[in-house]
């Protein structure tokens, strides 16, 4: 991953090492210039040849300070590999001059000459070596050129004097070589544990501002959060103490109580939302993908939204499609609930269309929700997708919304695969979409709007309740006893275990999750299990309800067969629940006429409740949608 920051923070040192040194270098090569033009002027072996050489020497050292020159005036004109590169030509053709002229010392008579001049070679190799060194390319375009024509003249001398200083040069190239390959090492360590250290300072720096950020949203959630909150909380009791004014008429009663259950509505409604929210962050909704028509899901969504788009005089169309869709119909129901009922409170007159577009895509394609609406000005088409967020609505008046169906919209479609996109203009109506995938059409198990036969499941079932806290215990028992079924509500597992030895034989066993002792129910449950198996009993429906939103653990009792349910479980939510499991078992299949299971093609048995919207408010409706993916019993028999 990081290869290759560190190859080019390497090569911007290099840069900066390498030309840093050129100024000197240029004063230095043209010390040479003079001190060999010096040394040979007495006796200039070929004068032309000579004149030429050193020209080429004395151009090629103004060149190499013009590179420098371009390299500081314009830093970024090139990238920093070039930048290493041509200051290797540059080597080439400084160093090719004075090494190739120790030729012109063998052609004297002057015996002094080849010595004196290598001498001037090898302070030049040093130079080289201290300013090149850490560079392969460099270094290696520089060094051969000055020392190697030296050493062959040497070796090529025959007489002993020149032989030894041959094999000294030839140690000294060597040795210099060497080092530099340490030196090369020790560069590469620098500079990699700067790049390191840079690198932690900035992921540190950028963990800092999303830690920031994270706080920054979460204090603006629990801030729109409560005020929300509080508003109906606050309306509630005010209206609860007027009603113990005994002068005021039962009409008037009646009208406070009316208010009172309104606001409770709204409350619930919030709180559903929060709750989806923490539901879908925390990780514990799971996405069961089925093959179904996505006319269907359209249908059906339309269905519900119809009466609300005809009361604004406004048109619902619902292109029909063909297609068979693989996805989490719950999950895209819960979506498209959502970009309509926006697509209507914020659209006075026209029309909203949802419908499928292909836009290219070779298989599956885009769910549209449009609209002719009021519109979203560019700036503010991020920021709707933040918690409470709201375009027009300052005084926070909970009758136009919250701020909390596009995020939620948004993490369902993240957790669907896709992104959603919006496309928007003031006065000019919005688009939202997001891509399904193709599905297959012989994969379709049942109909979406299949539904239940309801009710007559829950009569005559023995249900066994577990949970350490009597009012819930108390609530629960009435609850099922009202729907029929025949209960024994006890504090914890050895009651429970109890209660199977005295011979009650439970159709179902609802537990909380957290008891007493430091005992889960999801103990308690294969307990009970374990004992009603051993009892010869192999089939039992059971059901956590947890307020936990720990995923991993909750994913472990997913896989272990125990359908988890989160709280607050509305009863309605609760029946659905336990009618659909009692029909999944197969206990008693042949008491319930149809079926209100939707069989996952795939590795999952979802179950799909019948009408998961059910008699409640808006709110809790769309609470109730997610239902099916907090109960995904996989197996449910021990
Ligand atoms: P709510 O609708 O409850 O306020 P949302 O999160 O669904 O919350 O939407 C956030 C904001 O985005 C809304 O307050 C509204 O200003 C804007 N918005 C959403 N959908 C539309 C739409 N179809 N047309 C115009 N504005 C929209």
């Amino acid at each position: 991953m990081r290869a290759d920051p560190i190859q080019r923070a390497i090569d911007e040192d290099l840069v900066r090492v390498l030309y840093a040194q050129d100024p000197i270098a240029f004063v230095s090569h043209w010390f040479s210039i003079v001190v060999l033009v010096a040394i040979y002027w007495s006796d200039v072996p070929s004068p032309h040849l000579f004149a030429l050489c050193f020209g080429f020497y004395a151009l090629a050292n103004c060149a190499g300070l013009a590179l420098w020159l371009w390299k500081r005036r314009y830093p970024e004109a090139v990238s920093p590999r070039t930048w290493v590169n041509l200051h290797a030509l540059r080597g080439v053709l400084l160093y090719a001059a004075p090494g190739g002229a120790v030729w012109f010392a063998f052609q004297s008579a002057n015996t002094d000459l080849p010595l004196l001049h290598t001498v001037m070679l090898v302070t030049l190799a040093a130079g080289v070596f201290m300013s090149n060194g850490f560079d392969l390319l460099n270094f290696a375009t520089a060094i051969p050129f000055l020392l190697l024509p030296s050493i062959v003249l040497h070796f090529s001398s025959h007489t002993f004097d020149r032989t030894v200083l041959g094999i000294v040069l030839a140690f000294f190239f060597c040795a210099i070589n060497v080092y530099a390959v340490s030196y090369r090492k020790l560069f590469r360590r620098v500079v990699e544990a700067r790049v390191d250290q840079q690198y932690l300072a900035e992921s540190l720096a950028a963990q800092k501002l999303v830690a920031e950020e994270a706080s920054l949203a979460k204090t603006r959630f629990f801030a729109a959060a409560s005020h929300d909150l509080r508003q109906p909380l606050h309306a509630i009791g005010l209206l609860a103490a007027s009603l113990n004014d005994g002068t005021a008429a039962p009409a008037q009663h009646a009208k406070t109580a009316d208010h009172i259950v309104r606001n409770v509505e709204a409350l619930n409604q919030l709180f559903n939302q929060v709750l989806d929210l923490a539901r879908l962050e925390s990780g514990v909704t799971q996405v069961i993908r089925l093959h179904f028509r996505l006319a269907e899901l359209f249908e059906r969504v339309g269905n519900q939204y119809r009466p609300q788009a005809a009361a604004k005089g406004l048109a619902l169309r619902i292109a029909p499609t063909s297609l068979v869709v693989h996805g989490d119909p719950v999950l895209l129901e819960r979506v498209l609930s959502n970009l309509l009922s926006n697509a209507i409170r914020y659209t006075e007159d026209g029309a909203i269309w949802m419908g499928l577009r292909r836009a290219g895509r070779r298989s599956g394609g885009f769910v549209e929700v449009r609209d002719s609406g009021i519109g979203i000005p560019l700036a503010e088409q991020e920021r709707i997708f933040e918690e409470f967020y709201q375009v027009a609505n300052p005084q926070r008046d909970a009758r136009q919304g919250h701020g909390l169906g596009l995020p939620t919209v948004r993490r369902l479609i993240d957790l669907l695969g896709g992104e959603l996109q919006v496309r928007s203009a003031p006065g000019r109506g919005s688009v939202f979409r997001f891509p399904v995938d193709a599905g297959d059409p012989d994969g379709i198990v049942s109909s979406l709007s299949d539904s239940a036969a309801a009710g007559a499941s829950a009569e005559g079932r023995r249900v066994l309740c577990i949970d350490d806290d009597p009012s819930i215990l108390e609530g629960l028992s009435t609850l099922l006893s009202r729907w029929g079924c025949v209960v024994r509500g006890v504090p914890d597992e050895v009651q429970a275990l109890r209660a199977v030895d005295e011979g009650f034989r439970p159709d179902a066993v609802l537990c909380d999750y957290q008891l007493a002792n430091h005992r889960t129910g999801a103990q308690a449950l294969f307990a009970v299990r374990e004992v009603l198996r051993l009892a010869g009993q192999s089939e039992v429906v059971t059901l956590l309800i947890t307020g936990d939103m720990a995923s991993p653990e909750l994913e472990a009792l997913a896989a272990k067969g125990i359908p988890v349910l989160h709280k607050p479980v509305a009863p309605a939510r609760l029946r659905r629940t336990l009618e659909s499991l009692w029909q999944k078992s197969g206990v008693v299949a042949d008491q319930v006429a149809g079926s209100n299971l939707i069989a996952g093609a795939g590795r999952h048995d979802a179950v799909m409740l019948p009408d998961r919207r059910g008699a409640v408010g808006p709110g809790q409706q769309d609470a109730a949608a997610l239902d099916g993916h907090e109960c995904v019993p996989r197996g449910l028999s021990p």
